[in-house]
């Protein structure tokens, strides 16, 4: 496990000196350790060496996992939800970053009613525009934030996006900042409900361009646990 440590210690390294680099505070960047085909133990050796947010793609895969690690660590649920997980999903998550339609919005609202809470979301934006991805367009995104004030029982902390994948991560910078900018159109907005407090953008081959393009929290999976075998 001396690698796993080693891992970590890399990513945060070159995620402060990425914020460094950019005139920002490291403490600001959250990393969230993505356990997707990881099992339990690997994932409770993450969270003793400090990681304390931990990303699931799967509701049903998430359910095994939040038994076994047995730390105080908050999940966030990082891929397509389907509407009729969602009343379990708000159950288990802390932060539900995949919000990617208007119907799943209102069905999380609804859900979120009956149980008199506020769910905390960020809204995923396909900054690619690629048939292959969840989220809402780029130019519609101003719009769908809008929508989501009435939304009284959803807390919007801010955005979430997925970059096309590029050999050379340099090749992405433009998509990030281009999210970067429509983080502060809404910011400016002051959109009641929606608070721009994350910019969840970059993943262990990008999160670096991400940083300097104004991410705060980065989604990790390979670069801490290494290639997943599926
Ligand atoms: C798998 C996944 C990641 C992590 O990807 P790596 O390249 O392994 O770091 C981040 N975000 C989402 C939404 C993912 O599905």
């Amino acid at each position: 496990m001396v690698r796993l440590k080693q891992n970590i210690l890399d990513i945060k390294r070159r995620a402060n000196a990425a914020a460094k680099r950019s005139g920002r505070n490291p403490d600001n960047i959250h990393i969230v350790a993505v356990t997707k085909n990881i099992s339990s133990e690997k994932i409770q050796k993450a969270v003793d060496e400090g990681l304390v947010i931990l990303g699931e793609n799967r509701v049903q895969e998430a359910l095994t996992k939040f038994e076994a690690v047995k730390s105080d660590v908050q999940w966030h649920l990082i891929g397509h939800l389907q509407k009729n997980k969602v009343k379990r999903a708000i159950s288990m998550f802390s932060m539900i970053q995949s919000v990617d339609s208007m119907s799943l919005a209102e069905e999380i609202n609804k859900r979120a009613k009956q149980i008199e809470q506020t769910i905390d979301i960020l809204v995923q934006i396909n900054i690619g525009r690629e048939k292959t991805k969840y989220g809402i367009d780029p130019d519609e995104a101003v719009n769908f934030l809008e929508g989501l004030a009435m939304l009284s029982n959803l807390n919007v902390k801010g955005l979430m996006a997925i970059a096309p994948f590029k050999q050379n991560p340099e090749e992405v910078r433009p998509y990030f900042r281009h999210l970067r900018e429509i983080f502060e159109i809404i910011k400016q907005k002051s959109i009641k409900n929606v608070h721009m407090d994350y910019l969840s953008m970059g993943m262990s081959g990008d999160f670096e361009v991400a940083i300097e393009e104004g991410a705060n929290m980065i989604r990790i999976g390979t670069g801490i646990f290494g290639a997943r075998t599926n």
